[in-house]
């Protein structure tokens, strides 16, 4: 349920509506939009009468219900307005979000050795992007593949993080690893694998970095948005969606097939803000640049692209790298498109030591 205040009420009148809600036993959580006030309750709320809610204050414009099954992640929640995730980077806080520029997420799948990491950091900031990707810790499909370097390849990431200038994303797959991921990264990843894994989202939500929360690979989009709902009903939401491709029929020609449709469709449904991952997508670097041009002109808030300094040699998901070289000419070519949708920021030439 959401009490909407009128524009222009006072902060003092806001206040006692929320003292008065928490008297009835409710947890109001004031959301500050562009314009208005909105109180949002969230709970034991079906037995509420909302004209009785609306009798507490004439600053109460209306009392509405929030009737999807994911609540503070739907739109009605924040009553149609989208929020922003801003993270702040060694370069300067980076927005995500609708009426920002399109921020570009590279990296490779894995940290291989300090060398890579850096060499690619330094490579992708040159050419634009905003974060580094890379895995410490990686889910893999069997256990005999390399499963990451672990807390070692944490400090390499810190280092990539010093050289470049760029905000870093990797992912925790594990809780007894979330606070020591979080001293490093700037935004915490949940892998598709792990979008269910529900301890895993209770503990990212009771902590203060922003998560990218990627979408299970057989998960609906409800599904997807109820995983989000507990990290932000366990307090962080600072949630960024990132759709990676879901499993349909064909194996053959693409590793999964990019449901581009799920941007609209979560535009209608919730605040947060859309990444699409084109590389786990499709797995083959040459459809990449195709699935990221579709992207953005659909309306991607961000991207996320593999890239790695030498694919054939990757310890993991080496055919859907793409090299330096090859990252450099996809930025100047989505440059066109995202300034065609005005989304595009100007790429800083220069590095940030
Ligand atoms: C990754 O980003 O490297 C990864 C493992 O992605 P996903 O969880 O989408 O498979
Ligand atoms: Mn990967």
């Amino acid at each position: 349920m959401i009490v909407v205040m009128k524009v222009g009420s006072p902060e003092a009148e806001i206040s006692r509506v929320s003292e008065d809600l928490q008297g009835w036993g409710l947890t109001p959580e004031k959301i500050v939009g562009q314009h208005k006030v909105v109180i949002g309750l969230v709970g034991e709320t079906a037995s509420l009468n909302p004209e009785q809610i609306q009798e507490i204050s004439p600053w109460i414009e209306t009392v509405l219900r929030v009737e999807k099954p994911f609540k503070r992640t739907s739109l009605e929640y924040r009553h149609g307005q989208p929020s922003d995730v801003v993270v702040p980077t060694p370069s300067g806080d980076v927005t995500f979000g609708i009426n920002h520029p399109v921020v570009i997420v590279a990296g490779p799948c894995s940290v291989e050795n300090e060398e890579m990491i850096v060499e690619t950091a330094q490579r992708v900031k040159a050419a634009g992007a905003h974060f580094l990707r890379g895995g410490a810790y990686k889910p893999r499909t069997s256990p005999y593949s390399f499963q990451g370097h672990g807390e070692s390849a944490l400090n390499l990431l810190d280092a990539a993080r010093s050289a470049s200038g760029l905000g870093i994303i990797t992912e925790v797959m594990d809780t007894a690893d979330v606070e020591k991921i979080a001293e490093v990264a700037d935004v915490l990843q949940v892998g598709a694998r792990n979008m269910q894994n529900f301890a895993l989202l209770k503990k990212v939500g009771s902590q203060d970095k922003p998560v990218l929360l990627k979408r299970g690979m057989a998960a609906t989009i409800t599904d997807w948005l109820m995983a989000a709902e507990y990290i932000l009903a366990s307090g962080n939401s600072n949630v960024i969606l990132c759709e990676r491709g879901i499993r349909t029929f064909d194996r053959e020609y693409t590793r999964n097939t990019l449901d581009l449709s799920c941007i609209p469709v979560l535009r209608s449904l919730t605040h947060l803000p859309i990444m699409i991952d084109p590389s786990h997508a499709t797995g083959k670097s040459e459809y990449v640049p195709t699935m990221a041009f579709a992207s953005i002109a659909a309306g991607a808030d961000s991207l996320m692209i593999e890239v790695h300094p030498n694919p054939a040699k990757a310890l993991s998901d080496g055919p859907q790298s793409l090299t330096p070289e090859r990252f450099d000419r996809l930025m100047q070519e989505l440059s066109v498109i995202g300034k065609a949708v005005d989304r595009w920021s100007q790429p800083e030439m220069a590095l940030t030591k």
